[in-house]
Protein backbone atom coordinates (compact mmCIF):
# COMPACT_ATOMS: atom_id res chain seq x y z
CA UNK A 1 0.00 0.00 0.00
CA UNK A 2 0.93 3.71 -0.70
CA UNK A 3 0.11 6.62 1.61
CA UNK A 4 -0.56 9.28 -0.96
CA UNK A 5 -2.81 9.31 -3.89
CA UNK A 6 -1.09 8.86 -7.55
CA UNK A 7 0.50 11.96 -8.46
CA UNK A 8 1.52 11.10 -12.01
CA UNK A 9 1.12 9.14 -15.05
CA UNK A 10 3.89 6.52 -16.39
CA UNK A 11 3.81 5.09 -19.87
CA UNK A 12 6.52 2.56 -21.30
CA UNK A 13 7.19 -1.32 -22.30
CA UNK A 14 4.90 -3.64 -20.28
CA UNK A 15 2.47 -0.70 -19.60
CA UNK A 16 -1.32 -0.62 -20.89
CA UNK A 17 -0.92 2.43 -23.51
CA UNK A 18 -3.56 4.25 -21.30
CA UNK A 19 -0.84 4.83 -18.57
CA UNK A 20 -0.23 3.40 -15.19
CA UNK A 21 -0.72 5.99 -12.47
CA UNK A 22 1.65 6.17 -9.80
CA UNK A 23 3.12 7.83 -6.87
CA UNK A 24 6.37 9.57 -7.47
CA UNK A 25 8.89 10.59 -4.43
CA UNK A 26 11.67 12.76 -4.74
CA UNK A 27 14.85 11.94 -3.33
CA UNK A 28 17.95 12.73 -2.94
CA UNK A 29 19.35 10.56 -6.15
CA UNK A 30 16.65 10.73 -8.10
CA UNK A 31 12.99 9.63 -7.75
CA UNK A 32 11.42 6.83 -6.36
CA UNK A 33 7.33 5.52 -7.94
CA UNK A 34 5.25 3.20 -6.58
CA UNK A 35 2.97 2.36 -9.47
CA UNK A 36 -0.66 1.47 -9.04
CA UNK A 37 -2.77 -1.09 -10.01
CA UNK A 38 -5.57 0.75 -9.52
CA UNK A 39 -6.60 4.46 -8.49
CA UNK A 40 -6.95 2.91 -5.05
CA UNK A 41 -4.20 2.06 -4.16
CA UNK A 42 -2.88 -1.26 -5.06
CA UNK A 43 0.51 -1.06 -5.49
CA UNK A 44 1.98 -2.99 -8.48
CA UNK A 45 5.48 -2.77 -8.85
CA UNK A 46 8.07 0.10 -7.77
CA UNK A 47 10.82 1.68 -9.68
CA UNK A 48 13.85 3.64 -8.92
CA UNK A 49 15.86 6.33 -11.46
CA UNK A 50 18.77 7.91 -10.22
CA UNK A 51 19.04 11.75 -11.65
CA UNK A 52 21.98 10.79 -14.12
CA UNK A 53 19.53 8.98 -16.29
CA UNK A 54 17.14 10.96 -16.87
CA UNK A 55 16.13 13.41 -19.63
CA UNK A 56 13.57 16.52 -19.11
CA UNK A 57 11.16 18.18 -21.37
CA UNK A 58 7.83 19.85 -21.40
CA UNK A 59 5.16 17.90 -22.86
CA UNK A 60 1.68 16.02 -22.62
CA UNK A 61 -1.69 17.09 -24.88
CA UNK A 62 -1.46 20.90 -24.05
CA UNK A 63 2.27 20.79 -23.41
CA UNK A 64 1.79 21.42 -19.89
CA UNK A 65 3.07 18.60 -18.45
CA UNK A 66 6.88 18.18 -17.59
CA UNK A 67 7.98 14.75 -18.76
CA UNK A 68 10.85 12.90 -17.47
CA UNK A 69 12.35 9.82 -19.93
CA UNK A 70 14.76 7.29 -18.92
CA UNK A 71 16.10 3.97 -20.28
CA UNK A 72 17.12 0.87 -17.98
CA UNK A 73 18.77 -2.05 -19.58
CA UNK A 74 15.21 -3.67 -20.04
CA UNK A 75 12.83 -0.80 -20.59
CA UNK A 76 12.15 2.81 -21.30
CA UNK A 77 9.85 4.68 -19.91
CA UNK A 78 8.15 7.82 -19.81
CA UNK A 79 6.94 9.94 -16.87
CA UNK A 80 3.94 12.66 -17.27
CA UNK A 81 4.02 15.07 -14.31
CA UNK A 82 1.16 17.90 -13.84
CA UNK A 83 1.04 18.23 -10.09
CA UNK A 84 2.48 21.83 -9.61
CA UNK A 85 4.64 20.78 -6.10
CA UNK A 86 5.98 17.99 -7.47
CA UNK A 87 8.02 19.75 -10.09
CA UNK A 88 8.72 22.54 -7.58
CA UNK A 89 10.20 19.38 -6.30
CA UNK A 90 12.49 18.32 -8.40
CA UNK A 91 13.34 21.59 -9.64
CA UNK A 92 14.99 21.51 -6.60
CA UNK A 93 16.14 18.09 -6.14
CA UNK A 94 17.98 18.37 -9.79
CA UNK A 95 21.55 18.11 -10.11
CA UNK A 96 23.30 20.94 -12.20
CA UNK A 97 23.00 18.78 -15.65
CA UNK A 98 19.29 18.58 -15.73
CA UNK A 99 18.36 22.04 -14.42
CA UNK A 100 18.89 24.28 -17.67
CA UNK A 101 16.35 21.70 -19.55
CA UNK A 102 14.20 21.57 -16.19
CA UNK A 103 13.96 25.56 -16.16
CA UNK A 104 12.69 25.39 -20.57
CA UNK A 105 10.64 22.59 -19.63
CA UNK A 106 9.23 24.42 -16.54
CA UNK A 107 9.02 28.05 -18.23
CA UNK A 108 7.18 26.49 -21.04
CA UNK A 109 4.81 24.75 -18.69
CA UNK A 110 4.09 28.44 -17.10
CA UNK A 111 3.44 30.00 -20.90
CA UNK A 112 1.33 27.50 -21.22
CA UNK A 113 -0.34 27.75 -18.40
CA UNK A 114 -0.85 31.00 -18.42
CA UNK A 115 -2.10 31.42 -21.94
CA UNK A 116 -4.84 28.52 -20.71
CA UNK A 117 -6.04 31.28 -17.85
CA UNK A 118 -6.24 34.06 -20.66
CA UNK A 119 -8.38 32.11 -22.86
CA UNK A 120 -10.21 31.04 -20.18
CA UNK A 121 -10.43 34.93 -19.29
CA UNK A 122 -11.39 35.90 -22.68
CA UNK A 123 -14.17 33.45 -22.94
CA UNK A 124 -15.49 34.46 -19.63
CA UNK A 125 -15.61 38.51 -20.18
CA UNK A 126 -16.63 37.34 -23.79
CA UNK A 127 -20.09 35.64 -22.46
CA UNK A 128 -20.21 38.15 -19.59
CA UNK A 129 -20.16 41.31 -22.23
CA UNK A 130 -22.73 39.20 -24.34
CA UNK A 131 -25.11 38.63 -21.23
CA UNK A 132 -25.01 42.72 -20.43
CA UNK A 133 -24.72 43.59 -24.08
CA UNK A 134 -28.35 41.35 -24.87
CA UNK A 135 -29.37 43.33 -20.93
CA UNK A 136 -28.10 46.55 -22.35
CA UNK A 137 -31.65 47.11 -24.93
CA UNK A 138 -33.76 47.83 -21.40
CA UNK A 139 -32.44 51.26 -19.61
CA UNK A 140 -32.53 49.03 -16.71
CA UNK A 141 -28.71 47.94 -16.44
CA UNK A 142 -27.66 51.80 -17.81
CA UNK A 143 -29.38 52.76 -14.22
CA UNK A 144 -27.98 50.48 -12.25
CA UNK A 145 -24.58 51.05 -13.88
CA UNK A 146 -25.49 55.25 -12.99
CA UNK A 147 -26.58 54.06 -9.57
CA UNK A 148 -22.93 52.70 -8.67
CA UNK A 149 -20.95 56.34 -9.48
CA UNK A 150 -20.47 57.82 -6.49
CA UNK A 151 -21.68 61.92 -6.40
CA UNK A 152 -17.94 63.11 -5.65
CA UNK A 153 -16.83 61.33 -8.71
CA UNK A 154 -19.36 62.71 -11.17
CA UNK A 155 -18.76 66.21 -9.59
CA UNK A 156 -15.63 65.62 -10.39
CA UNK A 157 -16.34 64.91 -14.13
CA UNK A 158 -17.87 67.40 -14.57
CA UNK A 159 -15.66 70.27 -12.80
CA UNK A 160 -13.33 68.97 -15.08
CA UNK A 161 -14.99 69.46 -18.41
CA UNK A 162 -16.54 72.70 -16.61
CA UNK A 163 -13.02 74.39 -16.40
CA UNK A 164 -12.01 72.96 -19.36
CA UNK A 165 -14.73 74.55 -21.17
CA UNK A 166 -14.38 78.15 -19.03
CA UNK A 167 -10.97 78.24 -20.25
CA UNK A 168 -11.68 79.98 -23.52
CA UNK A 169 -14.97 81.49 -22.84
CA UNK A 170 -15.65 85.28 -22.01
CA UNK A 171 -17.13 84.80 -18.67
CA UNK A 172 -19.13 87.15 -16.76
CA UNK A 173 -18.24 87.97 -13.10
CA UNK A 174 -20.62 89.94 -12.05
CA UNK A 175 -23.59 92.44 -12.17
CA UNK A 176 -26.95 92.70 -12.39
CA UNK A 177 -27.05 89.74 -14.94
CA UNK A 178 -24.80 87.75 -12.73
CA UNK A 179 -27.26 88.57 -9.67
CA UNK A 180 -30.33 87.74 -11.34
CA UNK A 181 -29.06 84.07 -12.71
CA UNK A 182 -27.95 83.82 -9.42
CA UNK A 183 -31.20 84.85 -7.76
CA UNK A 184 -33.27 82.35 -9.83
CA UNK A 185 -30.55 79.47 -9.79
CA UNK A 186 -31.51 79.91 -5.18
CA UNK A 187 -35.05 80.21 -6.08
CA UNK A 188 -35.09 76.82 -7.19
CA UNK A 189 -32.27 75.20 -5.26
CA UNK A 190 -34.27 76.26 -2.18
CA UNK A 191 -37.30 74.27 -3.26
CA UNK A 192 -34.89 70.87 -4.00
CA UNK A 193 -35.04 68.78 -0.60
CA UNK A 194 -32.08 66.95 0.14
CA UNK A 195 -29.94 67.71 -2.76
CA UNK A 196 -27.19 66.46 -3.28
CA UNK A 197 -26.07 68.80 -5.48
CA UNK A 198 -24.35 72.34 -5.23
CA UNK A 199 -25.33 73.87 -8.18
CA UNK A 200 -22.63 76.33 -9.36
CA UNK A 201 -23.81 79.01 -12.33
CA UNK A 202 -21.41 80.48 -14.76
CA UNK A 203 -22.95 83.21 -17.05
CA UNK A 204 -20.55 83.53 -20.14
CA UNK A 205 -20.54 86.58 -22.51
CA UNK A 206 -21.67 84.72 -25.83
CA UNK A 207 -24.43 85.37 -28.44
CA UNK A 208 -24.98 81.06 -28.60
CA UNK A 209 -28.41 80.55 -27.50
CA UNK A 210 -27.40 78.17 -25.33
CA UNK A 211 -27.78 77.18 -21.58
CA UNK A 212 -26.06 73.38 -19.97
CA UNK A 213 -25.91 71.61 -17.13
CA UNK A 214 -23.06 68.80 -16.39
CA UNK A 215 -22.94 66.40 -14.04
CA UNK A 216 -22.58 67.14 -10.65
CA UNK A 217 -24.20 70.68 -10.75
CA UNK A 218 -21.95 72.91 -13.08
CA UNK A 219 -24.51 75.65 -15.16
CA UNK A 220 -23.45 77.64 -17.58
CA UNK A 221 -25.70 80.43 -19.34
CA UNK A 222 -25.03 82.36 -22.53
CA UNK A 223 -26.12 85.98 -22.53
CA UNK A 224 -27.17 85.13 -25.94
CA UNK A 225 -29.97 82.64 -24.71
CA UNK A 226 -30.90 85.52 -21.83
CA UNK A 227 -31.57 87.93 -24.92
CA UNK A 228 -34.25 85.76 -25.94
CA UNK A 229 -36.08 85.91 -23.16
CA UNK A 230 -38.94 88.20 -22.91
CA UNK A 231 -39.34 87.45 -19.31
CA UNK A 232 -37.36 86.24 -16.55
CA UNK A 233 -40.01 83.21 -16.27
CA UNK A 234 -38.28 81.90 -19.62
CA UNK A 235 -34.85 81.67 -17.90
CA UNK A 236 -35.86 80.32 -15.04
CA UNK A 237 -37.45 77.94 -16.81
CA UNK A 238 -35.07 76.59 -19.19
CA UNK A 239 -32.78 76.68 -15.64
CA UNK A 240 -35.41 74.78 -14.15
CA UNK A 241 -35.36 72.11 -16.94
CA UNK A 242 -31.36 72.31 -16.80
CA UNK A 243 -31.21 71.54 -13.24
CA UNK A 244 -33.61 68.64 -13.26
CA UNK A 245 -31.28 66.84 -15.98
CA UNK A 246 -28.53 66.55 -13.42
CA UNK A 247 -31.14 66.07 -10.49
CA UNK A 248 -32.09 62.96 -12.17
CA UNK A 249 -28.72 62.44 -13.58
CA UNK A 250 -29.24 62.24 -17.44
CA UNK A 251 -25.96 63.56 -18.65
CA UNK A 252 -24.23 60.05 -16.71
CA UNK A 253 -26.66 58.17 -18.10
CA UNK A 254 -26.08 59.21 -21.45
CA UNK A 255 -22.31 58.82 -21.12
CA UNK A 256 -22.72 55.11 -20.24
CA UNK A 257 -24.72 54.35 -22.43
CA UNK A 258 -22.14 55.72 -25.34
CA UNK A 259 -19.32 54.11 -23.75
CA UNK A 260 -21.32 51.15 -23.69
CA UNK A 261 -21.56 47.88 -21.62
CA UNK A 262 -17.52 47.80 -21.36
CA UNK A 263 -18.03 50.93 -19.43
CA UNK A 264 -20.88 49.36 -17.42
CA UNK A 265 -19.42 46.42 -16.73
CA UNK A 266 -16.08 48.05 -15.40
CA UNK A 267 -18.25 50.62 -12.95
CA UNK A 268 -20.40 47.72 -11.59
CA UNK A 269 -17.12 45.28 -11.15
CA UNK A 270 -15.90 49.21 -9.15
CA UNK A 271 -13.48 50.80 -11.83
CA UNK A 272 -14.86 53.95 -12.00
CA UNK A 273 -11.82 55.58 -12.33
CA UNK A 274 -11.13 53.82 -15.78
CA UNK A 275 -13.99 55.57 -17.18
CA UNK A 276 -12.62 58.96 -17.07
CA UNK A 277 -10.10 57.43 -19.55
CA UNK A 278 -12.25 55.89 -21.54
CA UNK A 279 -14.09 58.90 -21.95
CA UNK A 280 -11.31 60.93 -22.90
CA UNK A 281 -10.29 57.85 -25.60
CA UNK A 282 -14.16 58.03 -26.93
CA UNK A 283 -14.23 61.81 -26.84
CA UNK A 284 -17.53 62.26 -25.19
CA UNK A 285 -18.15 66.45 -25.45
CA UNK A 286 -19.98 66.72 -22.40
CA UNK A 287 -21.27 69.89 -23.49
CA UNK A 288 -22.92 68.66 -26.64
CA UNK A 289 -24.45 65.50 -25.05
CA UNK A 290 -28.23 65.30 -27.00
CA UNK A 291 -30.61 64.01 -24.38
CA UNK A 292 -33.13 61.22 -25.17
CA UNK A 293 -36.90 62.37 -25.81
CA UNK A 294 -37.80 60.24 -22.33
CA UNK A 295 -35.56 62.43 -20.74
CA UNK A 296 -36.56 65.65 -22.17
CA UNK A 297 -39.89 64.87 -20.73
CA UNK A 298 -39.05 63.92 -17.14
CA UNK A 299 -36.63 67.06 -16.82
CA UNK A 300 -40.29 68.93 -18.55
CA UNK A 301 -42.10 67.58 -16.07
CA UNK A 302 -40.16 67.82 -12.97
CA UNK A 303 -38.64 71.33 -14.28
CA UNK A 304 -42.32 72.30 -14.37
CA UNK A 305 -43.17 71.31 -10.61
CA UNK A 306 -39.66 72.88 -9.49
CA UNK A 307 -40.98 76.07 -10.37
CA UNK A 308 -44.47 75.72 -9.22
CA UNK A 309 -42.66 75.00 -5.78
CA UNK A 310 -40.53 77.99 -6.15
CA UNK A 311 -43.59 80.33 -7.32
CA UNK A 312 -42.22 81.39 -10.72
CA UNK A 313 -44.77 80.97 -13.08
CA UNK A 314 -43.97 77.93 -14.97
CA UNK A 315 -45.41 78.74 -18.26
CA UNK A 316 -42.36 80.63 -19.50
CA UNK A 317 -40.51 77.57 -20.29
CA UNK A 318 -43.41 76.11 -22.54
CA UNK A 319 -43.31 79.73 -24.51
CA UNK A 320 -39.61 80.15 -24.32
CA UNK A 321 -38.80 76.43 -25.66
CA UNK A 322 -41.69 77.25 -28.28
CA UNK A 323 -40.91 80.50 -29.27
CA UNK A 324 -37.54 79.72 -30.24
CA UNK A 325 -38.36 76.14 -31.97
CA UNK A 326 -40.73 78.39 -34.02
CA UNK A 327 -38.34 81.39 -34.98
CA UNK A 328 -34.86 80.15 -34.96
CA UNK A 329 -34.75 76.27 -35.35
CA UNK A 330 -31.68 74.81 -36.32
CA UNK A 331 -29.94 77.72 -35.37
CA UNK A 332 -30.18 77.60 -31.80
CA UNK A 333 -27.69 74.95 -29.98
CA UNK A 334 -30.12 75.06 -26.44
CA UNK A 335 -32.87 73.12 -29.06
CA UNK A 336 -30.19 71.13 -30.88
CA UNK A 337 -29.29 69.73 -27.43
CA UNK A 338 -32.89 69.48 -25.79
CA UNK A 339 -34.97 68.82 -29.16
CA UNK A 340 -38.29 70.58 -29.22
CA UNK A 341 -41.45 68.33 -30.71
CA UNK A 342 -44.63 69.00 -30.94
CA UNK A 343 -45.32 66.00 -28.69
CA UNK A 344 -42.91 67.14 -26.39
CA UNK A 345 -44.94 71.00 -26.40
CA UNK A 346 -48.55 69.16 -26.24
CA UNK A 347 -47.46 67.25 -22.92
CA UNK A 348 -46.16 70.10 -21.56
CA UNK A 349 -49.41 72.19 -21.74
CA UNK A 350 -50.99 69.94 -21.27
CA UNK A 351 -49.29 69.22 -17.98
CA UNK A 352 -49.94 73.08 -16.85
CA UNK A 353 -52.97 73.07 -17.78
CA UNK A 354 -53.62 70.49 -14.78
CA UNK A 355 -51.54 72.24 -12.60
CA UNK A 356 -53.23 74.21 -9.82
CA UNK A 357 -52.98 78.30 -10.10
CA UNK A 358 -49.78 79.60 -8.49
CA UNK A 359 -49.66 83.01 -7.25
CA UNK A 360 -46.18 83.87 -8.47
CA UNK A 361 -43.71 85.90 -6.33
CA UNK A 362 -41.81 88.05 -8.21
CA UNK A 363 -38.08 88.52 -8.92
CA UNK A 364 -35.87 91.22 -6.70
CA UNK A 365 -34.29 92.45 -9.90
CA UNK A 366 -36.11 94.31 -12.79
CA UNK A 367 -35.87 92.44 -16.12
CA UNK A 368 -35.90 95.73 -17.86
CA UNK A 369 -32.39 96.62 -16.83
CA UNK A 370 -30.94 93.42 -17.26
CA UNK A 371 -32.40 93.19 -20.50
CA UNK A 372 -30.73 97.05 -20.95
CA UNK A 373 -26.92 96.00 -19.28
CA UNK A 374 -26.78 93.10 -22.00
CA UNK A 375 -27.69 95.51 -24.84
CA UNK A 376 -31.38 94.83 -25.54
CA UNK A 377 -33.64 97.39 -26.47
CA UNK A 378 -36.38 97.25 -24.27
CA UNK A 379 -39.02 98.22 -26.65
CA UNK A 380 -38.29 96.58 -29.66
CA UNK A 381 -38.53 93.21 -27.61
CA UNK A 382 -36.13 90.25 -28.72
ZN1 LIG B 1 -33.32 69.12 -21.84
Amino acid sequence: MVDTAPNALCFGDGFPATGVPCVVHVEGHGLTMAFLHNVHGTENGSDSVPFSDMTVSAGGLDHDQLVVKWNSPTEQRTLYLKNPDLIRAFRQAAPSHLSSPLERAAEQVRQVRKRHRLVWGVVGGSLLALVLGLWFGSDLLVELAVDRIPIEWEQKLGESAYRDFLGGQEVMEEGPVVAAVEEMTRRLANQIPDNPYRFDVTVVKSDVVNAFALPGGSVVVFTGMMKKAERPEEVAGVLAHELNHVLQRHGLERIVKQLGFVAVASIIFGNQQGLGQMMKQLGVELMTLKFGRAQETEADLTGLQLLYRAKIDPSGMITFFERLAEKDEGRVELLSTHPMSSSRAEQLKAELAAMPTVTPEPFVFEWDKIRTSLGVSTSTGS
